[in-house]
């Protein structure tokens, strides 16, 4: 078959993964770099994990207060406190909340980030920043965000509930399910999305199984890595537009949002690219892709429903005027605001659309 043309960048970034060696590289990353006043930024549920990698590091200043979507107003008192101590360093250990403040300090002051992630969104390999003020949501792209190093060890995963871990896991899912069709999808990005779903569909169910393995970790890091680099090259389709809107406008949990509405975007787009729909059912350990997704989802315990994670049924017709005008033109089948509204009813009821 031929291969399409296309015109791809790899971001430039160092990645690391070995179980309990997040203290010992982190450490080596630091001296690499040459920092000498880090500004550690970890929640305060994953600050004894941040003590345990940071130990014995040129910490400046600790920072604990960390919120899903990034309150413009969090990220100013986060800046503001990086300039007082006069960071040039921000190590984060946490996930994409953490991650993504670590982002708004480092967009304005260019202080560099080795990011150290305890969660499967992603957030660590793009450059894409995320800010919120009120009820709107707005991101943009900036290398200056990209984490320089990633320090992967899922060691410091283990403490990440099961619901949690696969509600993640299944947002990590979605980059790659959506990179398949995305406005810069090309060959390189659906090779690494592929290879992401297979990963995470073999990791999450070991997981489950034994949430303190370190095996079913391993390849949940490794897949939420493939996942993000092929999102973050890919860029937002149509699943990550429904998502940002509830997200940002409805204040809807990040992972378990995407959890929820990814079998419904999945069965839309996949007739409209019966190849590339194979091709994610095949990497599922399947043929027909939304079969394929709902025997993880079953296997998993996946979340289900919108209404169970505070999504109103009231809100659905305005939830879909919101998403129609940042519908990609690219995307692989029509969408009109009916359809948008028949896809958000499902999600919210847990059915199929
Ligand atoms: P999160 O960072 O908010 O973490 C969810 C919860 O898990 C928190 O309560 C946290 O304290 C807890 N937690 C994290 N690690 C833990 C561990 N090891 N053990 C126990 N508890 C742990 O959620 P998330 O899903 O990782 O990230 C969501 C945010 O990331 C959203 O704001 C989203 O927009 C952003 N994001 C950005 C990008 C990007 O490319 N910019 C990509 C993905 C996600």
């Amino acid at each position: 078959m031929p291969t399409d043309s296309f015109v791809h960048e790899t971001l430039g970034q160092r990645v690391i993964l070995e179980a309990g060696g997040a203290g010992r590289h982190l450490t080596a990353e630091v001296d690499r770099l040459g920092a000498a006043r880090i500004m550690l930024i970890a929640a305060e549920a994953e600050a004894p994990l941040a003590d345990r990698v940071a130990a014995g590091l040129p910490v400046a200043l600790r920072w604990t207060e960390v919120v899903q979507h990034v309150p413009a107003e969090l990220a100013e008192r986060a800046r503001e406190a990086a300039a007082r101590c006069r960071a040039d360093l921000l190590v984060t250990v946490g996930g994409g909340s953490t991650t993504g403040l670590a982002k708004a300090v480092a967009l304005t002051s260019r202080v560099p980030i080795i990011a150290v992630p305890t969660t499967y969104a992603g957030s660590e390999a793009t450059a894409v920043w995320g800010l919120t003020e009120g009820r709107h949501k707005s991101t943009g792209v900036h290398a200056s965000v990209l984490p320089a190093t990633v320090i992967y060890d899922s060691t410091l995963t283990l403490s990440l509930p099961v619901g949690l871990s696969v509600a993640s896991g299944f947002n990590g899912l979605a980059h790659c399910i959506d990179s398949m069709w995305a406005p810069g999808s090309d060959p390189i990005n659906r090779a690494l999305a592929l290879e992401g779903i297979r990963v995470l569909a073999a990791g999450l169910p070991k997981v489950v199984a034994d949430p303190s393995g370190i095996e079913g970790r391993d390849e949940c890091l490794y897949g939420a890595y493939l996942s993000a680099v092929s999102f973050a090259s890919a860029g937002s389709g149509l699943h990550h537009k429904i998502c940002h809107v509830l997200g940002g406008s409805y204040s809807l949990p990040h992972a378990e949002t995407h959890a929820i509405v990814l079998p419904h975007v999945l069965a839309l787009n996949a007739p409209g690219v019966p190849e590339r729909g194979l091709r994610i059912g095949q990497a599922l350990g399947g043929t027909e892709p939304v079969a394929a997704l709902d025997r993880l989802r079953e296997a998993v315990g996946a979340p289900r429903a919108l209404k169970d994670v505070g999504f109103e049924e009231a809100d659905i017709g305005d939830a879909a005027a919101r998403i129609l005008p940042v519908v990609p033109a690219s995307n692989p089948v029509a969408v009109s605001l009916p359809v948008l509204e028949d896809l958000l009813r499902a999600a919210w009821n847990g059915g199929r659309s």
